[in-house]
């Protein structure tokens, strides 16, 4: 598979990248993001033989489709690690952890798609844990090494640093706000002992975590002689592994190769339902994709109006479903490039908009009118809204699911049409988001075996100041170059 950069990159011939090129980079040199040239189609022949493959083996067949510079049996090898029972045990009462990503049916034609189960509790270890793996593996190839910097307010820094702890040629130095995250989520990481993850906790906010990123990856001497990389959600790979679970739920919830289903997607960044789409474009029938959204409406407000209007980060407003609390969603431009027909100049137009901080508006174009043929929708959910779900669900369910989950059900239930079955993705377990369970139901939530005294473990930090210069002082210590 050629990929080629949604601003054009790569499109005159001979300059196109492959998987492995693209796996440790960031954005494409002209700013864009990386996609496969073309979606590969899927024959009905295909289909029939998925719906009878375990999660490894749909992971292989699907991946070697957008991997296919890494030789089968490594990356098969790599797969059969990455994806184990022992790796996504933390499923409940009755779930499979041998499916991984298991199916909880809450009632005829409605699903909980439990994504979750991994070491943080959270959708994103799918993703990263094979990014762990397959940074290891391109990095011993090449006789390479990498120092990943990031920045987290929770979800994304715990799941990198599981994925990446102890993997050799890779060191983790993780930017997080000081005082700032949950006491579990703080535990999560802090209690990490491994030698090459680097905890550092900044005097400020998460805000100033990223501002250094920035400044640090700006500083091109200084990112080249440290080699510093990055595992943030725009990361190709990331996206790819995602795509699994789709087709994983669909056979999971259907008898046919015909039978439409629609998805609901609690959503920031726009990645996880970016591999829905994919899917979809893949010619998996997904009917519709419900992308759900918080009080952080920027997507919402797109798929209803046409106008994406990013917005400043000073106006991003702190929620209850903190993971998809985003001013800007950094996945779009791969939706955006698909729908203005991979039309790459006119991407580049919308975003020196979006670069220079503004907006753009599609209602009036052919592209806004095509949004039904990728079956998009959407819909916004409160805080009061994530109360009542919360509440409904383990009523008539059972079930205590977590907030950004109760956001997806939600918006999903909004748009549910008879005779379709409905599957809302789990993104994370209701043990890292205690305060709103507690709110919401009077108790407190249930932690999987293991991480009853998360809290109580010795915990590894540095305290930093919010100062780019004392960030890379602490890498030049602790990186050799
Ligand atoms: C990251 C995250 C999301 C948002 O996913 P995107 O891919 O950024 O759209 C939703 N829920 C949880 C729990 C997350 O950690």
């Amino acid at each position: 598979m050629e990929y080629i950069s949604t601003r054009g990159h790569g499109t005159q011939s001979g300059t196109s990248s492959r998987f492995t090129d693209i796996l440790l980079g960031g954005l494409m040199p002209d700013g864009g993001l990386a996609m496969p040239v073309a979606y590969p189609r899927l024959a009905a022949s295909d289909l029939a033989a998925m719906r009878r493959m375990n999660y490894r083996e749909l992971a292989l067949s699907l991946l070697s489709l957008f991997a296919d510079d890494i030789a089968l049996a490594d990356l098969k090898s790599i797969i059969d690690r990455t994806y184990t029972a022992d790796i996504y045990r933390n499923a409940r009462a009755g779930e499979n952890t041998h499916d991984i990503t298991p199916v909880a049916t809450l009632e005829p034609g409605l699903h909980l798609l439990a994504l979750s189960n991994g070491p943080t509790l959270a959708f994103k270890d799918i993703a990263m844990q094979l990014l762990g793996n397959l940074f290891e593996y391109v990095l011993a190839r090449e006789k390479r090494s990498l120092n990943i910097l990031g920045a987290t307010s929770g979800d994304t820094g715990s799941s990198a640093e599981y994925a990446m702890r102890g993997k050799r040629g890779i060191r983790v130095f993780m930017l997080s706000p000081l005082g700032k995250m949950s006491a579990f989520q703080t535990a999560q990481m802090f209690s990490l002992q491994d030698p090459n993850i680097h905890n550092l906790a900044v005097r400020g906010v998460f805000d100033d975590c990223q501002d250094i990123v920035k400044a640090v990856s700006n500083d091109h001497a200084f990112k080249a002689r440290y080699r510093i990389g990055t595992v943030n959600s725009i990361n190709w790979a990331r996206v790819s592994a995602q795509i699994v679970y789709y087709f994983k739920a669909y056979f999971a919830v259907t008898r046919r190769d015909d039978e439409q289903v629609s998805f609901s997607v609690p959503s920031g960044n726009f990645g996880n339902i970016c591999a829905g789409h994919i899917a979809r474009m893949m010619g998996l029938p997904i009917r519709k994709l419900i992308l759900a959204t918080n009080e952080n409406d920027v997507l919402d407000e797109f798929f209803r109006s046409g106008v994406y209007r990013p917005r400043a980060t000073a106006e991003t407003r702190q929620t209850s479903s903190p993971s998809m609390d985003i001013s800007k969603a950094s996945n779009f431009e791969r939706f955006a490039f698909d729908l203005v027909g991979r039309d790459a100049a006119r991407v580049r137009e919308l975003w020196a908009a979006v670069d220079r901080g503004g907006a753009f508006d599609l209602s009036a174009t052919p592209a806004f009118a095509r949004l039904a043929d990728f079956g998009f929708v959407s819909g916004r959910s409160t805080h009061a809204d994530r109360l009542a779900t919360i509440r409904q669900v383990f009523a008539q369910h059972g079930r205590m699911i977590d907030t950004h989950t109760a956001d997806g059900i939600k918006v999903g239930l909004d748009h549910r049409e008879p005779g379709i079955p409905l599957v809302c993705l789990e993104t994370a377990l209701p043990a890292k988001f205690a305060e709103t369970i507690r709110e919401a139901l009077g108790r407190e939530p249930q932690r999987p075996a293991g991480f009853e005294n998360i809290e109580a473990l010795p915990q590894r930090s540095q305290v930093i100041d919010a100062d780019a210069q004392a960030v890379k002082d602490f890498i030049a210590r602790h990186a050799p170059t």
